[in-house]
């Protein structure tokens, strides 16, 4: 929350380069199965959630913007390319697994639903395993160095002791 009581939400890509802040409530908080969007987010859809006007400010970078059609661009790091906002005469929508803590940003609605992928609602009943579950065929993952940025903003990036900036 800030002083004035309005929810902030803070995110950005992977890799650090692009940050932003939202302060104000997100509405629309959805997915959407639409063939564009599964080639934006190179999955099987793209959740997202609306910043409120005037609400979202960028912190650290900018997106790279690709115009996907006459009223839509699509803007994305152009560092590491996660894909982060959706924007559109009517607002800008960002990406809901881009923001620090996802876990708040429920979606309530489906978009697109003509173009959803035939095995998605099965995936919540395939066999599940935890990223440390299986060390045996993911040897590397005993001495894997995590360079994606952190949940929380930072003063510096990349950390100093990683070569970053000197
Ligand atoms: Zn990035
Ligand atoms: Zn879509």
């Amino acid at each position: 929350m800030s002083l004035d009581n309005k929810p902030v939400y803070t995110g950005g890509c992977q890799c650090g380069a692009v940050r932003f802040r939202v302060e104000g409530a997100l509405t629309n908080a959805s997915v959407c199965h639409c063939r564009m969007c599964q080639k934006a987010s190179g999955n099987f859809y793209l959740p997202l959630a609306t910043a409120p006007e005037d609400g979202l400010t960028w912190t650290r970078g900018e997106p790279k913007r690709w115009r996907s059609s006459n009223h839509v661009k699509r803007g994305f790091c152009a560092e590491c390319g996660t894909p982060l906002t959706f924007e559109a005469p009517d607002g800008t929508a960002l990406a809901i697994g881009a923001f620090d803590h996802p876990e708040e940003v429920a979606p309530t609605v489906q978009w697109g639903v003509e173009a959803k992928l035939p095995y998605v609602d099965s995936i919540p009943s395939l066999p599940g395993e935890t990223t440390e579950g299986d060390m045996e065929s993911a040897p590397y993952l005993e001495s894997l160095e995590n360079y994606q940025h952190p949940d929380h903003d930072t003063d510096e990036w990349p950390p100093l002791d990683r070569g970053g900036r000197g």
